[in-house]
């Protein structure tokens, strides 16, 4: 069943359609302000987002920036009809935008479509997750695909290719920068850093790219 998230702070306007969409199968939560929205955001995966803009605490749009990996289908549903609104609702990266007042069919319709829409990025197929693109320096990571650096890249794949074995920093300054001798630097740290970022992994539970202490590095899908 396909879940929706619906951000709208007018009760009767939001009764309503929780009622249609229930009845088209949909199982919703609602959220009446942006507080409530980010502390769904927090704890549940939703399938989509209908957010409202004027809501008493901000534009629905901010959740869009403050997610920026999603992976929800996202349609506005706002009386901001004008077309520059419309323009800066997508541009922020919604789906669909739809004004208001609407018809209820034109909703589930546009709802429907969004769901036959390709899947975003970062539902990337679970089989070429991790896979590397030499021409490119494109990784599928589990946010989507991402470009690196060549440093980073000749990095990750080295790592990589060693999947589950931990390798020394030392190692890396050799394998990987070529040290014929060892200097004492962070650049290995730096790096990391770095990448955990580009990937966006959280920096204290990098699950993917791990630092064992005292060892060095290891890599795990
Ligand atoms: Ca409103």
């Amino acid at each position: 069943m396909n879940t929706v998230l619906l951000v709208e702070d007018e009760r009767a306007l939001a009764d309503t359609l929780l009622l249609s969409l229930e009845k088209l199968k949909y199982e919703c939560t609602w959220a009446k302000n942006l507080c409530e929205a980010r502390k769904q955001l927090s704890q549940h995966q939703f399938d989509f987002w209908i957010l409202d803009r004027n809501l008493p605490d901000g534009d629905g749009v901010s959740l869009l920036a403050e997610n920026p990996a999603r992976t929800a289908h996202v349609l506005i549903l706002s009386a901001k009809a004008e077309v520059s609104e419309r323009v800066k609702g997508l541009k922020a990266g919604a789906d669909d935008y739809l004004s208001k007042p609407f018809s209820f069919a034109e909703l589930n319709a546009r709802l429907e479509a969004l769901s036959r829409r390709s899947a975003p990025a970062d539902n990337a197929d679970s089989n070429s997750l991790w896979s590397l693109q030499n021409d490119t320096l494109e990784v599928v990571a589990p946010t989507g695909k991402i470009r690196l650096t060549p440093l980073e890249f000749k990095f990750l794949t080295y790592l990589i290719e060693r999947e589950g074995t931990i390798v020394s920093k030392d190692r890396l300054l050799k394998d990987v920068w070529g040290f014929t001798f060892l200097p004492k630097t962070r650049t290995v740290d730096y790096v990391i850093t770095q990448l955990r970022k580009r990937l966006e992994l959280e920096p204290e539970n990098p699950a993917h790219l791990l630092t064992i202490r005292g060892a060095g590095l290891k890599f795990s899908r």
